[in-house]
């Protein structure tokens, strides 16, 4: 299946010059839906998974479905000041400015293997972020997943210099 004909290009979206890509057409697609995530799941088969972790807002979707499919728990990575209880936070930088990612201080247990999850990975900020956020808790991220990749700006490489292994569907430029 070529999943990039389901995935919509909205130009100048969120702000002018910005080609976004549009995974809700994918979603709403049931056959493009479970190929994805049978896809992001296979690689990982005899690797022992303890959690996924994704990301807000897309990767909770894809991580839902991921955790489902491995029959293991679901920690969601937000935005700061949106999670109830106690929270560890990494902050990290932006094109302009600063962003925050958070997980609850009790997610994870020392020696848990995390799968993180999002859509797309472009400057490799936030996954970063997210990885040390899960490491600081104590757990090992033994692997990335996203459906798109902008290798162009280079974020996958960069995760994967940081020791984690990357997983990647489809490019766009
Ligand atoms: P990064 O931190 O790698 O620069 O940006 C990745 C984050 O921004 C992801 O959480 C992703 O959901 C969001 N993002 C950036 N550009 C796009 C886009 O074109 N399409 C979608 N679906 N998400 C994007």
């Amino acid at each position: 299946m070529d999943i990039k004909t389901i995935i919509r290009t909205i130009p100048d979206y969120p702000k002018k010059g910005i080609m976004f890509r549009d995974i809700t057409t994918l979603w709403q697609d049931a056959g493009g839906f479970r190929h994805v995530i049978d896809q992001l799941v296979w690689p990982y088969a005899g690797v022992r998974i303890d959690k996924v972790a994704g990301i807000e807002a897309r990767g909770f979707v894809l991580g839902g479905a991921i955790a489902h499919q491995l029959s293991v728990g679901f920690i969601p990575v937000r935005k700061k000041g949106k999670l109830p209880a106690a929270v560890i936070s990494e902050e990290y930088d932006l094109e302009y400015g600063t962003d925050t990612v958070e997980i609850h201080e009790d997610a994870i247990k020392k020696g848990e293997n995390i799968l993180l999850v999002d859509d797309l990975i472009a400057t490799g900020g936030t996954a970063a972020a997210a990885i040390n956020l899960i490491r600081h808790a104590g757990g090992t991220v033994v692997g990335a997943a996203f459906v798109i990749d902008l290798p162009d700006i280079g974020g996958a490489r960069r995760i994967g210099k940081m020791g984690v292994n990357v997983r990647t569907l489809c490019e766009f430029e």
